[in-house]
């Protein structure tokens, strides 16, 4: 299959998130539960506009699973989703200004939670990640799609089956290195200490699901 280039811009915020400079790694997760969460609000407004669709609250939550041979972590939503054209965009570009204003800016300083400010967004999870699996269907779509990037390389998108509205996003986690331990992000409790820490206040249900091998 053919690969997507990311923009130059989108390049540069790769490079640092995957080399990255930055020692809170792990706020890769309240991202992920900030974009799920999002999306869950997205849907919610539709609902309130469309007759047709339905807000009941115990069928929209966030999900967390791990497996620990696999050495994935997924966070999957019932959100509102997204078409081909969706994760293009959405995906293949920053849309945030915010990300590249950190990188000229703070480069050079060793500013501990500024990049913590911005909306670094989806990118982060590169951070820990070797992998980035995007598995949506968008709501309104017959059909859905799989994403997928190993980083800077760009990335691939292919039709998948999928039969709920929403968005599944797998990490590939790192192997641990000497001086970075990775296998923290497959354990349950670390996983929940930085939920508690930083995605308190979502107003949806956090899910966790753990299998261990
Ligand atoms: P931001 O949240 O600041 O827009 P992100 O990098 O976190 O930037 O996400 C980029 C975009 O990708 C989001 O604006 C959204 O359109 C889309 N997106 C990311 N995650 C999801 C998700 N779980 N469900 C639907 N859309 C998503
Ligand atoms: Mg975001």
């Amino acid at each position: 299959m053919e690969k997507t280039q990311f923009k130059a811009e989108s390049k540069r915020l790769l490079d640092m998130m995957i080399n990255s400079i930055y020692s809170q790694k792990e706020i890769f997760l309240r991202e992920l539960i900030s974009n799920a969460s999002d999306a869950i609000d997205k849907i919610y407004y539709e609902a309130l506009t469309d007759d047709s669709l339905r807000f009941d609250q115990d069928s929209y939550f966030i999900k967390v699973a791990t497996d620990k041979e696999n050495r994935t972590l997924k966070i999957s939503d019932t959100g509102i989703g997204m078409t081909k054209e969706e994760l293009e965009t959405n995906l293949g570009t920053i849309a945030n200004s915010g990300s590249l204003a950190f990188k000229t800016e703070n480069e050079s300083k060793d500013g501990h939670d500024i990049i913590g400010q911005f909306g670094v967004g989806f990118y982060s999870s590169f951070m820990v990640a070797d992998v980035l699996t995007v598995i949506s269907k968008a709501l309104g779509s017959d059909s859905a799609y799989k994403w997928e990037s190993t980083g800077a390389d760009g990335y691939t998108i292919e039709p998948y089956e999928k039969d709920v509205v929403g968005t599944e996003i797998t990490l590939k986690i790192k192997e641990n290195t000497e001086d970075e331990n990775y296998d923290e992000y497959l354990e349950e409790y670390r996983l929940k200490a930085i939920i508690k820490k930083y995605s308190d206040f979502i107003r949806y249900p956090i899910k966790m699901d753990v299998t261990e091998n």
